[in-house]
Parts: C-alpha cells; structure tokens; sequence
C-alpha cells in the first residue's frame, strides 16, 4: 500500500479594482516578492501580469489587472477589455476596495461589472491602516448589501495585516489540479518584459512626470556573458522631444540616476552583475502602433 499523497490544488484569482487601490501591492505581497510594478500614480498597470504564490498544497496565479475605468481612448478600451478578460478565465475573482477612498464612481463600475458575470466573488478592503475600525464595517456593510461576494477581508496589503489569511483562502479556494509552475517560479512574463517595467518603474518614480501612457520601454537585447553577467539594452520611448528632454534631465543627470536605480532592482532580481543601457528615442503615438499591443498582451481592436 502506497501511503496517501496529499492532494495538490491550482487556480487563477483575478485582481480587480480601480486604479491605485493597492492591487499591485496586494499581489506582490500574497507572492511575497516584487514581480509587478507598483507605483503612487494611477494606471501603471498595462499588462496582466501574473503572480504566482504557493501556500501548502496549493499553487495560485494572481492576474493582476490593469485598473478598470471608464474607456475613452483606444488604449483605455484595450486595458478594460483585457481587464475582464482576466476576470472571466479566473477561477476566482478578488474587488480590492481603498477603505480611505471608499464606494466611488469607478468601484461601482466594477461592482456592476461583477453583477453582470453572475459569479460571487471576493471583497477585499484594502488600506485598513488608514481609516478608523467604525468607517470600515460601515464600508462592508454596504458593499455586502447585494449578496455579490462570498467573503470579506480586511487587510493593509502595504504593512501586511490580514495578507496571510487571504492567501490561506486563497489556497483552499482553488479546485484541486496539478501546478501549472515550477515551484520556484514567481512570475511568467519573460524577463525582458519584466526588465522593461522595472525600468518603467523607475522613470515614474524618479520624474515625477504625470506622463501615464507617454513614454514605454522596450528591451532591445540581452546578452549574458562568461563572468555570468548579463548586458540589457533598452529603448525608452517618449512622444515629444520636450519628454526626452525630461527623462534625460540635466547633464543627462536624470536619465543617469533612473538607469542606476533600475540596474540596482535588475541585479537583485536576476541575482547577477548587470550592465543597463538606456536609449531615450522620441517616437510620436506609440500608443496608435499596433505593435505594442502585442508585446503586452492586449487587444489593439477592443
Ligand atoms: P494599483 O494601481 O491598484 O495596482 O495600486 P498600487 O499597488 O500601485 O498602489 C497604489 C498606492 O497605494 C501606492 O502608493 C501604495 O504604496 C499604496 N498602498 C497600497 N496598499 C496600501 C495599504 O495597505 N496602505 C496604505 N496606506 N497604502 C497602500
Ligand atoms: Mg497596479
């Protein structure tokens, strides 16, 4: 008699949520590492990155989706229609609500959104370290009101509270099946997609620039060398030559500090010496080129 092996269990979460309430966060703290880019301005979430945690028997792969929002614009349509996308492959679907912020217009878009699939789905109160414990069940409460979701949690996805437990529903939630991944393997976007957001990331942070969808960054190469060393070459594309002038800065003083800051997360990431070099070009509508849309995975005709 061969002893009982426990069963294994696997499943996709889908992330919803407006901008900027904390999912990237949430979804690199459930992982436990830094695999999506996160970042105090609003929609730098462009792809549906997935992050892969495992906890006990279970393997979960969280889509962390590009925030759903009103579409006005071509890319605007492609990110909400790749947004749903996600949701509806999922085996579960996760709101995260910004308690500080609380029912606004763009969380009951998605909430009716959420109705409209006709599946429950998982509330999640996000941010409970900055608002009052009376404000938050007031919160749920009228979240709760319809019946749409199965469970509640309350957590801080940035100091952690409540993550844990999540990720222990999580793990049950799932149906059993075999582990799509190998056990060690955080994030299935190829690496030089991911070197690109790292890079993003920094721009974003270092400009200061609320330039959301005018600049992106592609890597052109990836050489690995003898020593175990690898060379990345990338391109940043901005719109406008007063754009590139921001991203290069002073002396080049600008385009010097983001390059370091990036080469820094790159070594730490990719756990070896990194050479980075950066290429500010100038390149009018990106966001009308075709092109871009497949790299990340969305739908240039939504
Ligand atoms: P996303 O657009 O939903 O992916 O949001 P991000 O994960 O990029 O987070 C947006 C901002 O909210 C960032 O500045 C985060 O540091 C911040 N944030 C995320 N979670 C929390 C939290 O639990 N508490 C507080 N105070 N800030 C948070
Ligand atoms: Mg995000």
């Amino acid at each position: 008699m061969s002893a009982e092996t426990p069963e294994t269990r696997f499943g996709f979460v889908a992330v919803l949520g407006a901008p900027n309430v904390g999912k990237s966060t949430l979804v690199n703290r459930l992982v436990g590492a830094k695999v999506t880019i996160v970042s105090p301005k609003v929609q730098t979430t462009r792809s549906r990155v997935l992050g892969i945690a495992v906890k006990g028997q279970s393997q979960i792969v969280f889509v962390d989706t590009p925030g759903i929002f009103a579409p006005k614009k071509r890319l605007d349509r492609a990110m909400v229609a790749a947004a749903w996308k996600g949701a509806a492959d999922a085996d579960l679907m996760c709101l995260v609500v910004d308690c500080a912020r609380g029912l606004d217009g763009d969380t009951q878009r998605i909430v009716s959104g959420l109705a409209g699939t006709k599946r429950s789905a998982v509330l999640v109160l996000n941010k409970i370290d900055k608002v009052r414990r009376d404000s938050l069940l007031a919160l749920s409460a009228a979240l709760n009101r319809d019946g749409l979701f199965q469970d509640t949690f309350m957590v801080s996805a940035l100091g952690g509270d409540g993550v844990e437990d999540l990720l222990a529903y999580f793990a049950r939630a799932v149906p059993p099946g075999v582990w799509h991944f190998p056990a060690d393997q955080l994030s299935d976007l190829p690496q030089r997609l991911l070197a690109a957001e790292v890079t993003r990331e920094k721009l974003y942070l270092e400009t200061h620039q609320e330039l959301p969808y005018a600049l992106t960054v592609v890597t052109d190469a990836w050489e690995p060398f003898r020593d175990g060393s690898v060379k990345i070459t990338q391109s940043i594309f901005v719109e406008r030559e007063s754009q590139r002038a921001i991203v290069l800065g002073k002396g080049g003083q600008m385009i010097k500090r983001i390059g370091a800051a990036a080469r820094t997360d790159l070594a730490e990431m990719l756990d070896c010496k990194v050479h980075l070099f950066l290429h500010v070009k100038v390149r009018e509508k990106w966001s009308e080129q075709r092109e871009h849309y497949a790299l990340w995975g969305l739908d240039y005709d939504a």
